[in-house]
């Protein structure tokens, strides 16, 4: 029997504790939660080193059998933008040596998320001899090929993500999309790629009968309904939905008083619990963006919900829809799809990997209001077509996206690199914590 792991998940600014109803939880929050869990339930030892953003919370949160949260002292004890944390990463690193030094321990292995924690786990790897894998979840290139001047990354992010590929152990891609980028934009070697995608939680994201989640939310039984759920930001382009709508309502007419003839979208998430276009500037953006094209009474928000809420909001959906410009992996199209509904994506990035097209939902080209409203008017005037694809998406996440498969990859992965380097490591004495720039 192979002996248990202790393993470090570096995520700087996404921790598990701010899926409790911090406002800008997205997909790392999730990843590193659910992974960590998993691999806690295999019997490893799981710390997830993130950032101190209040200065009440405590050193160390049990966060379930096996699992700890470090909160790791770096910059002021307060929510800050990401993009505000990268001259801070020098005092994680110390701080999480500091860690070490005092529990007399380094882990067996560290998996670095997003690229400053990447930084962070070249660091320790160097100065602590910790074997390394690293998954990106956003690359910069990838998001300045998109968002151009809109992109508020430090300018030295590209170089890092550089160096962090050529100094961990092993990346991990999450989709093979994500190989070809890291292996064209940045000169990976391919054998140092390991191809683990992300997972779902198909406990908490299981079918519910639709009338039952309709009226549990108060939603109209008989309507159509389209459900978008994620982050408000233009990269996910929800606008590209709201046009969509507006191009398929007027060729509904023919079908008088039927629900046909009103499809309905419900948008889910936000930066509050409440629909707040102040908090949360896209809904404003989307609201005005509705009433120009004359649809503003067939949208909704609902603003941010907890995960646990969700399974409600994607099974009470005739279709979820996400269209977004680019996008590293997609839980959210994963959630939909355990819940038994069917998915159109656009085909960008991971969604092509977990969308089936025409097996379990269709695909179709970002910024493109027209090939969504074809995709849309062939779902929702085809219900056994619907409910057909509703059954092969939650066989499909069973068969290939649990996080438990994830967790045993995850694992084979950290012993193939913690065998290829546990000798070399230095002793704790010798350890020395001080000032380096990054
Ligand atoms: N999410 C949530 N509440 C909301 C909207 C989104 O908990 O109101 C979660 C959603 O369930 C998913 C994550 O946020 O797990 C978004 O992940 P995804 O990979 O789709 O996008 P990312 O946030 O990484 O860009």
């Amino acid at each position: 029997m192979q002996l248990p792991l202790h393993i470090a998940l570096i995520s700087e600014h996404a921790s598990p504790v701010a899926l409790l109803g911090g406002a800008d939880a997205g997909g790392q929050n999730v990843y590193v939660d659910e992974l960590g869990r998993e691999l806690a339930r295999l019997g490893h030892r799981v710390d997830v080193l993130t950032r101190r953003d209040n200065p009440y919370a405590p050193r160390l949160v049990d966060w379930g059998p096996g699992m700890r949260v470090v909160n790791v002292d770096a910059g002021p004890p307060q929510l800050l933008s990401k993009d505000e944390l990268w001259q801070y990463m020098p005092d994680f690193r110390d701080d999480v040596m500091r860690l070490w030094l005092l529990e007399g321990e380094r882990p067996d292995v560290l998996h670095g998320n997003f690229w400053m924690s990447g930084w962070v786990a070249t660091e320790l790897r160097k100065l602590e001899g910790v074997p390394a894998v690293h998954t990106f979840h956003a690359l910069g290139t990838t998001k300045r090929r998109h968002q151009g001047h809109a992109d508020t990354s430090p300018a030295e992010r590209v170089a890092v993500e550089e160096s962090i590929v050529r100094r961990v152990d092993r990346i991990i891609a999450q989709c093979p999309c994500e190989v070809a980028e890291l292996v064209d934009d940045y000169g990976a070697d391919p054998s140092r790629l390991a191809l683990i995608h992300g997972g779902v939680n198909t406990e908490r994201f299981h079918p519910v009968n639709r009338a039952k989640a309709r009226r549990a939310l108060g939603l109209d039984p008989d309507a159509l309904l389209i459900v978008y759920v994620g982050r408000m930001l233009p990269r996910k382009d929800v606008r590209n939905i709201v046009r969509a709508l507006a191009l398929l309502v007027p060729h509904q007419h023919g079908y008088g008083d039927s629900p046909l003839a009103q499809p309905r979208l419900l948008v889910v998430g936000g930066e509050t619990a409440e629909p707040d276009p102040v908090a949360t500037p896209e809904i404003g953006v989307l609201r005005r963006l509705a009433g120009e094209l004359g649809v503003e009474h067939l949208v909704d928000f609902t603003g941010r919900r907890q995960p646990d809420e969700l399974r409600l909001y994607y099974s009470a959906a005739d279709v979820a829809v996400t269209t977004p410009w680019y996008e590293p992996f997609g839980l959210t199209p994963l959630e939909a799809m355990a819940c038994g509904v069917p998915v159109i994506g656009s085909a960008v990035g991971g969604i092509p990997h977990t969308v089936e097209h025409g097996v379990t939902g269709l695909l179709v080209p970002p910024r493109d209001p027209e090939s969504l409203a074809d995709a849309l008017r062939e779902l929702l005037s085809r219900p056994r077509l619907r409910l057909r694809m509703g059954r092969a998406a939650r066989a499909r996440v069973e068969q290939e996206f649990t996080w438990s498969t994830v967790a045993r990859r995850m694992e084979d992965l950290y012993r193939s690199v913690a065998h290829s380097r546990g000798e070399a490591r230095p002793k704790m004495a010798a350890t020395t914590v001080g000032k380096r720039t990054p």
